[in-house]
């Protein structure tokens, strides 16, 4: 079943579409009121598990998948830091996330990260992914990291592509934009990085606060400076108030011309930056998404090194790998959890039957 009609027939409507860097045509799915997907999509799924009566155990650390005579038959789990107790299984399906958090996993294979920032909760640690090479798993394109180039710094909290998707440019701190806003994740970074700051300002009227609802959370985080006029905003961001107007200005002509002579953006030019008061942000890049993990195949059974399935084993998530190759679009998470989440559910419900 296709995937948007799936989650929609269990009453979570993903029916609003915008665009993020990387993407010729809007694609990535949000819900309708423009709020972010992530806590949306995860209300909704809890909503079904609860009401299917499944249980969930919370304060629960899996430390071992554990195995008998080749198959895979349960996990030890510490409950609540002390309390460590086996569960038996006929199948276990590791959906343990990704390792963004995890600085010793990351800088093993990408000692130039060392220092970012990263966006990713403290259970990101790439624990299911050592688990499960424990037991002759293998992994696939661990080096392939991806750095998102809007990260608010203090806080290691992303400020979602949608806000560029919905219109915002990147100006640096003589500013002038410097890019194509939405170009590939690892372009923007590039871009930024190649500025002495190291750092630049995302700048965006009220049209584009309300269409992207996530900026009211940005709002009440502190993040998001605003002021009544260009020049005010110019002001408090300490940036030269005439190059600033310049920027916009010249910025709003290529959008009603629908023609960036400057750095060719072609997306996220529906609506100029012209309705007060206008808005920044500060950012920087940080380590966002490990496109790097255990290799499964398609009924997400985990490979061991000959390319055979472990018995019993399966993944789906951040935890696996190859999916995205070097450079993750924008949505395209949400996609794989969905699809391959459905996918593990079905295919070791099918196993176990079959070997009951
Ligand atoms: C800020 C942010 C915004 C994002 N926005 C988007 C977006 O808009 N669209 C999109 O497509 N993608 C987005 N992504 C990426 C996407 O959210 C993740 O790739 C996705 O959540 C991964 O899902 P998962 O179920 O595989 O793992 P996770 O959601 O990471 O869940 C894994 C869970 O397993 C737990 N766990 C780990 N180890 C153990 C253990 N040993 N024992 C017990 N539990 C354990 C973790 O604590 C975590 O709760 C975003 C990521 C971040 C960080």
């Amino acid at each position: 079943m296709q995937l948007i009609g799936w989650l929609d027939s269990i009453g979570i409507r993903l029916n609003n579409l915008t665009i993020t860097g990387g993407m010729s045509e809007k694609r990535t799915h949000r819900p309708e009121d423009g709020s972010a997907v992530g806590q949306y999509l995860v209300d909704g799924l809890l909503k079904n598990v609860q009401e299917q009566g499944i249980p969930l155990f919370v304060n629960a650390k899996v430390t071992e998948i554990t195995q008998n005579d080749g198959k895979v038959n349960g996990v030890k789990v510490v409950f609540n830091e002390t309390d460590e107790k086996n569960i038996t299984a006929d199948a276990v399906v590791v959906t343990t996330g990704g390792f963004g958090s995890n600085m010793d996993l990351i800088t093993e294979s990408r000692p130039d990260l060392e220092g970012y920032v990263t966006t990713n909760q403290e259970g990101s640690t790439g624990d299911g992914i050592k688990m499960i090479e424990a037991l002759g798993g293998t992994t696939v394109d661990m080096d392939q990291i991806q750095v998102h180039p809007t990260v608010q710094q203090e806080q290691s909290y992303l400020i979602g592509e949608s806000v560029r998707g919905e219109g915002a440019i990147l100006i640096n701190n003589e500013g002038e934009r410097f890019t194509n806003e939405l170009d590939t994740r690892d372009n923007v970074t590039a871009a930024i990085n190649a500025l002495s700051e190291k750092s630049a300002t995302l700048v965006f009227d009220s049209g584009v606060k309300s269409r992207v609802k996530a900026i009211e959370q940005y709002e009440k985080m502190g993040f998001v400076i605003s002021a009544d006029t260009i020049e005010a905003l110019a002001e408090k961001l300490e940036v030269p108030a005439d190059n600033l107007k310049a920027t916009l200005d010249t910025w709003n002509s290529s959008v009603n011309k629908k023609d960036d002579a400057e750095f060719g953006r072609t997306t996220g030019m529906d609506n100029d930056l012209s309705t007060a008061p206008y808005y920044a942000i500060k950012i920087a890049p940080g380590i966002h998404y490990t496109m790097g993990g255990v290799n499964i195949n398609t009924n997400t059974e985990v490979l061991n090194k000959d390319g055979e399935p472990i018995t019993g084993l399966f993944a789906a998530g951040e935890v696996a790998g190859g999916l995205h190759g070097q450079n993750r679009i924008g949505g395209n998470s949400v996609a794989e959890i969905i699809i391959f989440g459905r996918q593990a559910g079905i295919q070791s419900a099918e196993f176990v039957k079959a070997n009951k």
